[in-house]
């Protein structure tokens, strides 16, 4: 058949592309991804594969941190190429692949990351049943504020309308059905020990959707954490990002939440198993930073 004949199959093509740019972003709940952290067990997924690679786009360098020199070394490496003197040039992923650190998403177009040059709104879920009400949304608003600083995305805690006037707080909820977030929000929702939404086993999941842009980039739009009550079982209160403790395995969750995946380093507390001595590394801190850089 000659080509001119199939020319006819060009706009059909692109109605149908389209298509599915639209059904990924608004019905497709399955289309994200579950990573869950429990310290009972290793991860099976911690072998790695192609897809688990930071890739490169060209709107990843809109750097809304400060970056220390130990961070540039990650940041800035040799192209590869045959020169004798290779070009040094900001080239990310060479580094935070060989440090073991992994996006949620990798497509050939890049990672799945949040545009930084919008509101994200943090929206703090609890469930009408839990009691620590006050303490879990401490922990979520302690670490939206970590997860700001290290990223630079602009993250807004959801305002709460009780009484006459609007404040932040928590919202006391339901959560025998969890609904999907709005569109560029993070819900963190606190949910009872025996909730149908996580496994026996499972501490907390975190889940992102994604939609393809007409460019090829892969964008979050949504983000979602359970948490589990036994959090508070499991663990004590602690800082934020040092040790195993309520906050470090929020965190974790949460950095999921912006893209970052697990990493292979068994300090780092973005590993499987949050040890006792875990704790960001500059490979973590390096991922974080590049998780903020994406423009819109
Ligand atoms: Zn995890």
């Amino acid at each position: 058949m000659k080509i001119r004949k199939l020319l006819w199959l060009i706009p059909l093509l692109l109605i149908g592309l389209v298509a599915i740019a639209i059904y990924e972003e608004f019905f497709a709940s399955g289309n994200y991804q579950k990573i869950e952290i429990s310290n009972y067990d290793s991860d099976p997924t911690l072998s790695r594969e192609d897809k688990e690679t930071w890739t490169r786009n060209l709107r990843d360098e809109k750097w809304l941190i400060e970056r220390s020199p130990k961070i540039d070394d990650f940041f800035y490496q040799p192209e590869q190429t045959t020169m004798i003197h290779p070009m040094i040039s900001i080239n990310p992923y060479i580094g935070l692949n060989v440090a073991g650190v992994t996006p949620m998403v990798s497509t050939e177009n890049g990672v799945a990351l949040w545009a930084n040059c919008h509101k994200i709104e943090v929206l703090t879920g609890v469930d009408f049943f839990l009691e620590q009400v006050e303490e879990m949304y401490d922990v979520i608003d302690g670490v939206t504020e970590v997860i700001k600083n290290y990223t630079g995305l602009r993250l807004t805690h959801s305002l709460q309308t009780t009484g006459n006037h609007p404040v932040y707080g928590p919202s006391l909820i339901s959560t025998a059905e969890i609904p999907t977030p709005k569109k560029n929000s993070i819900h963190a929702i606190w949910v009872p020990r025996e909730s149908p939404h996580l496994e026996d086993n499972e501490l907390g999941r975190a889940e992102i959707w994604n939609t393809v842009e007409t460019d090829g980039t892969p964008t979050i739009t949504r983000a979602r954490m359970i948490l589990s009550e036994k959090l508070f079982d499991e663990y004590d209160l602690g800082l934020i990002g040092r040790g195993s403790n309520v906050e470090t395995a929020v965190l974790h969750e949460f950095v999921h939440s912006v893209g970052v995946g697990h990493s292979n380093n068994k300090n780092s507390f973005m590993h499987t198993d949050l040890a006792d001595e875990s704790f960001a590394t500059i490979a973590d801190l390096a991922a974080l930073i590049f998780a903020g850089s994406r423009s819109c």
